[in-house]
């Protein structure tokens, strides 16, 4: 599945907003982060051109904003609903972090449609819509002050969302089932170790009578990379080398 397929599963759920401000300041937030599903829940005031300044290049969005009457409208198709919270609330509910719900909402986005919910200005989101989620957020703000400006918070969590889409590319090795070469199977990793401890010992680097930990510790360094069938022969190829050096 493509990074646009799974982006167009993310929805942003703006549930009774007060201020058009907001609605595109989201809209351009949203679209900076390449988020594009915007559901607005009864906003108090909409259509409004203070929205559609607010988001400059992000007419886009908010020209194709749903919306709808209730939240249960909004996330009816859901997977995964996320709600935000600027505090901590009575009923205690499972709660992840920016970080947590960037990477949650991204690897179901794979699967499902996911929803984030996000509440009103002066009030944020009721229990009852709260109790709809399945985890909450919260933005670790500092707590004498901890409520966001609401275009400001949908910033904060598109851009983990980002962040968790670009992790699985960036600055990684691919994962070890689309690795290039076969990987070495265990019978070529007994040959290639016995292999090592061979030419260790032609070497005289090791006595065999007093090994130590030096095996052990061979082991356990090649393990950790997942060897591949070329690795393993160039390593052995170099192993004969070393021995015909020494006359082996
Ligand atoms: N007085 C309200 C504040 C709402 S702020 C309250 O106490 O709930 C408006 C919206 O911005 C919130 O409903 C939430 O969606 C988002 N928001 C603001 N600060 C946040 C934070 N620290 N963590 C997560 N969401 C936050």
């Amino acid at each position: 599945m493509s990074t646009a397929e799974r982006q167009a599963k993310i929805r942003i759920v703006l549930v009774n907003t007060s201020h058009p401000g907001n609605i595109g300041g989201a809209a351009r937030a949203m679209k900076n982060m390449g988020l594009a599903e915007l559901y607005l829940v009864e906003p108090r005031e909409y259509p409004a051109p203070r929205a559609v300044w607010r988001a400059a290049g992000a007419r886009d969005v908010l020209a194709n904003a749903k919306i709808v009457g209730s939240v249960d409208e909004a996330i009816k198709d859901c997977g995964l609903v996320i709600g935000t919270s600027a505090r901590e609330r009575r009923i205690p509910w499972p709660l992840i972090n920016p970080r947590e719900c960037g990477d949650k909402i991204w690897k179901e986005a794979k699967s499902h449609q996911v929803a984030l919910l996000f509440g009103r200005e002066d009030r944020g989101l009721t229990n009852s819509e709260l109790q709809k989620c399945h985890y909450h957020v919260h933005i670790p703000s500092n707590p004498d002050y901890s409520s966001l400006n609401l275009a400001t918070a949908v910033q904060v969590l598109s851009y983990e969302i980002r962040m968790a889409s670009l992790t699985r590319k960036n600055g990684k090795l691919p994962e070890m089932n689309e690795w290039d070469q076969p990987l070495a199977t265990a019978d070529e990793l007994e040959l290639f170790h016995d292999h090592l401890a061979s030419t260790m010992a032609d070497l005289k680097f090791y006595d065999p009578d007093n090994p130590k930990q030096l095996l052990t510790r061979m082991r356990r360094l090649f393990n950790r990379t997942r060897m591949d069938k070329m690795e393993v022969s160039m390593l052995r190829g170099l192993l004969s080398a070393a021995q015909r050096k020494q006359g082996k």
